[in-house]
């Protein structure tokens, strides 16, 4: 089509050093962790010393309709968003969740933005970048090994065998570990028993990682993970295990929020990435808190749609951390709008104004939820693509504006900031006031009512089912102490019902919950609708086979 690459314009960029860029938000030198030219860890020592009585910034939460399999934009708008205001004269930063392998490889590619609105340098993020998912794995594996060790040195904690709810991790797609068998061998190998690996960014020190306001935060919460039941059904902790002060160790550097740029020099943290259905997805609490406290705008990420990312921004990351944002954008895009008015996957490029029609309603309900439950301004980011077409955008901005809600087209994919600076006026104005957000549930009520408030309020659900299996749950975690804890939906993106085919604004269904599990380290309980996937296999032609680096080390085939 004639259009450069992402990392063809990424590797194009002129970048300045790491410190210039820290220096250019006036982050003292004697903070700043170096990893290599372009990327540095800022000490979290600096919030605590320094930054805690500064003002806050506002905070804009970048959020979507219900997606495309391909993802509609949530990520490169909001880095186009931020550079389009530091290009108006406001202090802004970004961050965003650093990547994980496993896509990268796999079928969607990086997560370092697109076109002309990426943060780079590109390959390292979307690779090892510094080390955090490693470390990540490392700590959730000591746990798994302290566990394992423990029932093969006596089991004093009396550990059930058959409920380990603690499995090993890898970063990688790797369908052919979602079930094994270890342990086999003789007695001096260990207790055979079946086990299995999830992804790491599925894992709950990823969800801790993430939700700590500060590594004692981090060491206490790891304490409370439960890591198996005992055989007269007791919650077995991985403070019982003794591991807290270990895994907290293992992450002391890593807690550390990693700096990088936008290709226009906005200054950007890209910090812990949690799977977005099993845990909350989004960024570390530490990387936003300290972006609050270094600009003016402070720009933020949720994953997937509204009903999913939005909603656990809320109610999970800002109730436990305090954060609140101000001004929200929802990002639409003429291809998913049509994918939701039902057309399939491979003629969407094609005009089709009656499927435009069809799939306005989805957009609708969104921009209901987020003024009317989460009391919040939005104003609505069309992310222009290469395909629509002109009577297509029209067409969107008509419906919107009927509906109240403000449009901006943003073309930052293509022009970077100059192509953002529609949206960004018009967040600027939506910002004036102070937050006047509302969670969706009372937290101090019962767990079925949080989850009824979730998908009555949040999805247009009818009502809730619970399975016995999850209802029997639920009266175990009500047993042991965990009702008060906070909500995470495991729902699938594509729908707001529990079936992922049922694409638009779905009317009269219910919501299915099938499972409840506890992540009481992370500080929530997870309830599972459909099947949720914690270890993602690649497809028939994985991203990899197309990955490549020369003699200079120059990588290609990244997306
Ligand atoms: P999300 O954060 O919503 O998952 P991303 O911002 O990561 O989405 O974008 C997904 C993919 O779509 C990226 O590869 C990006 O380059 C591409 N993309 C995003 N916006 C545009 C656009 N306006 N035109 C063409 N491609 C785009
Ligand atoms: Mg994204």
């Amino acid at each position: 089509m004639g259009f450069k690459s992402d990392i063809e314009i990424a590797q194009e960029a002129e970048m300045q050093v790491i410190n210039q860029i820290a220096d250019s938000i006036g982050i003292p030198d004697q903070y700043v962790e170096n990893y290599g030219k372009y990327k540095a860890k800022i000490d979290y020592c600096y919030y605590q010393e320094e930054l805690i009585h500064r003002k806050d910034a506002k905070v804009v939460l970048v959020t979507a309709i219900n997606p495309t399999p391909a993802g509609e934009g949530k990520t490169t708008t909001t880095i186009g968003l931020a550079d389009a205001m530091n290009r108006l004269g406001h202090k802004t930063m970004v961050a965003l969740r650093e990547p994980s392998l496993g896509p990268v490889f796999g079928v969607k590619g990086g997560a370092a933005g697109g076109g002309y609105a990426q943060v780079v340098p590109m390959e390292d993020i979307n690779l090892h970048f510094t080390g955090d998912l490693h470390a990540i794995g490392a700590a959730n594996n000591l746990i798994a090994a302290m566990l394992d060790n423990h029932i093969h040195q006596g089991n004093a904690l009396d550990i059930d065998t058959n409920r380990v709810a603690w499995r090993r991790c890898v970063d990688m797609n790797d369908r052919q570990l979602r079930c094994v068998v270890d342990g086999l061998g003789g007695k001096a190998d260990g207790v055979t028993r079946q086990d299995g690996f999830d992804i790491t960014v599925a894992s709950e020190i990823m969800a801790i990682f993430c939700l700590s306001n500060d590594i004692l935060d981090l060491k206490e919460r790891v304490s409370r993970i439960i890591v198996a039941y005992s055989r007269s059904g007791k919650p077995v902790t991985a403070g019982d295990l003794h591991a807290e002060g270990a895994v907290a160790a293992l992450l002391k550097d890593a807690l550390k929020p990693n700096l990088v740029q936008t290709l226009e020099g906005t200054p950007a943290f890209i910090h812990g990435g949690p799977f977005a259905n099993i845990a909350h997805g989004c960024n570390s609490v530490i990387a936003t808190k300290m972006g609050i406290k270094l600009a003016d705008y402070m720009i933020t990420e949720a994953g997937f749609g509204a009903d999913l990312g939005a909603e656990k921004f809320l109610d999970i990351k800002c109730r436990m951390s305090g954060i609140r944002p101000n001004a929200v954008v929802l990002v639409a895009t003429i291809k998913a709008l049509k994918y939701n008015g039902g057309v399939p996957k491979a003629d969407l490029a094609q005009e089709n104004l009656e499927a435009l029609e069809k799939g306005l309603p989805n957009l609708l309900k969104h921009i209901e939820n987020i003024t009317n439950v989460y009391k919040l301004p939005v104003v609505v980011a069309i992310n222009a693509f290469p395909t629509d077409t002109r009577a297509e955008l029209e067409l969107v901005r008509e419906s919107c504006k009927k509906l109240g809600a403000n449009v901006a087209l943003s073309e930052v994919w293509a022009k970077g900031g100059e192509g953002g600076e529609e949206l960004a006026k018009e967040v600027v104005r939506l910002c004036e006031g102070e937050s006047t957000m509302e969670y969706v549930y009372d937290v101090n009520g019962s767990i079925r009512e949080k989850i009824e408030a979730i998908a009555t309020r949040v999805y247009g659900a009818s009502g809730v089912e619970f399975s016995p299996k999850a209802a029997k749950e639920l009266k175990n975690f009500e047993e042991i102490g965990l009702a008060g804890l906070p909500i995470c939906m495991a729902k699938n993106q594509y729908s707001l019902t529990d079936d992922a085919k049922k694409l638009g604004r779905p009317e009269n269904f219910k919501i299915t919950i099938r499972d409840i599990t506890a992540s009481a380290g992370a500080g929530f309980l997870v309830a599972l609708t459909g099947d949720i996937m914690k270890m993602p296999g690649l497809p028939k032609v994985p991203a990899a086979e197309k990955i490549d680096v020369d003699a200079d080390g120059v990588i290609s085939g990244l997306f």
